[in-house]
């Protein structure tokens, strides 16, 4: 185990954290905090901590939470020292959080915080992880809902483990299915593929999602495409397969190939050389590139990983609450 569980078990510990990644949210930071905090006021949650983790913003998120910070000592506010993405950032928050029960929520309020109530009910009944289950997504261009989609039933004939479909990280968790995540070390992290491989009990929430309260998606298509390379990548072997199915049909294809000739040399034909050959060489010249490719995908993240350096850096905590104990920066332990 690593040692931020220890630390996170010496801190003073919350019944609930609130955790949320925020990328250039200045114009909903406020709306979100007043909205979380009427849910966490209002079901009598106990205890609770909003960690919000400002992952590199250029606008001025920052400024924005250290503003609320000081209005309100419930807020944990991290600064990361440059813009890590999404998922380093959640990670960020996830390790320094200490909530008996950890709810993850994007900035944006796609997903609305006052369903906390009934997922916590799910949790009292004794599940471990409720995640939010798309049913219906709003505001959202016909190419994304199309390519999420895709994506999703993609995935799921790769991979192993049974990644649920429509999730995004919207969930609930409770403090070992979070001890269990914090213990994964891999830098490319696909969270909610990462939380289906630690098992326990889990169970789906449906909602509606909604559209952003404002500003606009901080996944273009070349972030989500690096996305859903990571989400292959992370928890299947099976591109790597490709190679070898393609080899035995260029070899079976091959074998076709010299029985024509044979016999087209055994009849006297002459066998009309350019277009064929042409064609044999881009086409074994392209799977060639294409496994490479693969092979190197896997690679590269193969020598990342080996360096073993930290997920992320932590700027500044500014908190009201056991800095010391926090303070330690998370570190894979090799
Ligand atoms: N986010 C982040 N770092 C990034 C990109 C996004 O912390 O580099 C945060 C963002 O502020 C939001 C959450 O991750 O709270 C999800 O991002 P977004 O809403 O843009 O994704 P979408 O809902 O469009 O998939
Ligand atoms: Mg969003």
């Amino acid at each position: 185990m690593r040692a931020t569980n220890s630390l996170a078990e010496q801190a003073d510990n919350v019944d609930l954290s609130i955790v949320v990644p925020c990328y250039n949210e200045e114009e909903g930071i406020t709306e979100l905090h007043r909205r979380v905090s009427d849910v966490c006021k209002g079901m009598n949650a106990g205890s609770y901590e909003i960690v919000l983790v400002n992952d590199g913003s250029r606008d001025r998120t920052w400024q924005f939470m250290l503003e609320l910070q000081t209005q309100d000592s419930h807020i944990v506010a991290i600064n990361l020292s440059r813009n890590f993405g999404h998922q380093l950032a959640l990670t960020a928050g996830l390790q320094i959080c200490t909530g008996r029960r950890v709810f993850v929520i994007d900035a944006d309020l796609q997903d609305p915080p006052e369903l906390l109530p009934a997922m916590m009910a799910r949790m009292d009944a004794g599940i471990d992880v409720v995640y939010g289950q798309r049913i219906k997504r709003e505001g959202e261009s016909r190419f994304k809902k199309t390519s999420a989609s895709a994506f999703y039933r993609l995935l799921d004939r790769l991979v192993d483990i049974d990644i649920p479909v429509d999730t995004g990280d919207f969930r609930l968790m409770s403090r070992r299915a979070v001890n269990a995540l914090n213990a994964m070390p891999e830098n490319h992290r696909f969270i909610r593929g990462m939380v289906s491989w630690i098992g326990l009990k889990q169970e789906a929430f449906p909602y509606e999602r909604s559209a952003r309260f404002a500003g606009e998606t901080k996944y273009p298509l070349i972030k989500m495409l690096k996305f859903a390379v990571d989400a292959i990548t992370g928890f299947s072997t099976k591109p790597l397969r490709i190679a070898t199915y393609m080899g035995f049909f260029a070899a079976a294809l091959s074998g076709a190939l010299m029985l024509y000739v044979f016999v087209a040399w055994l009849l006297d034909r002459s066998v009309p050389g350019w277009s064929s050959l042409a064609i044999i060489m881009l086409t074994m010249g392209s799977c060639q590139l294409v496994v490479v490719g693969i092979l190197g995908e896997y690679l590269g993240r193969l020598y990342i990983e080996t360096k073993g350096r930290p997920l992320f850096v932590i700027q500044e905590i500014v908190t009201t609450r056991s800095v010391g104990a926090r303070a330690e920066p998370a570190h894979p332990s090799h």
